[in-house]
C-alpha cells in the first residue's frame, strides 16, 4: 500500500486531499504544520509528500529543504501545493528542491499525472 503524507494546516483542503487521495487507492497520513510533517516522515516512512507552502512553524520551503538536507530522505518525492499562482512561483518552487507542484484548487487529473510520474521513477529506481 502506498502511503501519501498531506502536510496542510487547513482542515477542509487536507480533507479534500484524503479523499482524492483515498479514492485511487492511497494511504494517506496527515500533518497539520511543518515541524509535524518532518517528524512524521522519520516516524511512518511515506513514499511521497504533498506539501503546502503557506503553513506555521515551518513552511514548506523550510520542509523541503530539510529534507533535501538529510541524505536518508534523498529519494522522497515532495510535491508542492500552493495557492501562490503569481508568474515566477512555479520556477522558484521547482528550484528549491520540490519535484513537482500542484495549485490549488487541486485538480484531480494533474493530481493523478505528478503521482503516476513520480512514483513510476521511484519504482524504475527500487528495480535497478
Ligand atoms: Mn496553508
Amino acid at each position: 500500500m502506498t502511503r501519501i503524507l498531506v502536510a496542510e494546516d487547513n482542515a477542509v483542503n487536507r480533507e479534500l486531499l484524503r479523499e482524492l487521495l483515498e479514492l485511487r487507492g492511497y494511504t494517506v497520513l496527515e500533518a497539520c504544520d511543518g515541524q509535524e510533517a518532518l517528524e512524521t516522515i522519520e516516524q511512518t516512512h511515506p513514499e511521497l509528500l504533498l506539501l503546502d507552502i503557506g503553513m506555521p512553524v515551518l513552511d514548506g520551503f523550510a520542509v523541503v529543504r530539510k529534507i533535501r538536507e538529510n541524505p536518508s530522505l534523498a529519494g522522497l518525492p515532495v510535491v508542492a501545493v500552493t495557492a501562490y499562482a503569481m508568474r515566477g512561483d512555479r520556477e522558484r518552487i521547482l528550484s528549491s528542491g520540490f519535484d513537482g507542484y500542484l495549485s490549488k484548487p487541486v485538480d484531480p487529473s494533474s493530481l493523478t499525472k505528478e503521482l503516476d510520474r513520480l512514483l513510476a521513477k521511484r519504482d524504475t529506481q527500487s528495480v535497478n
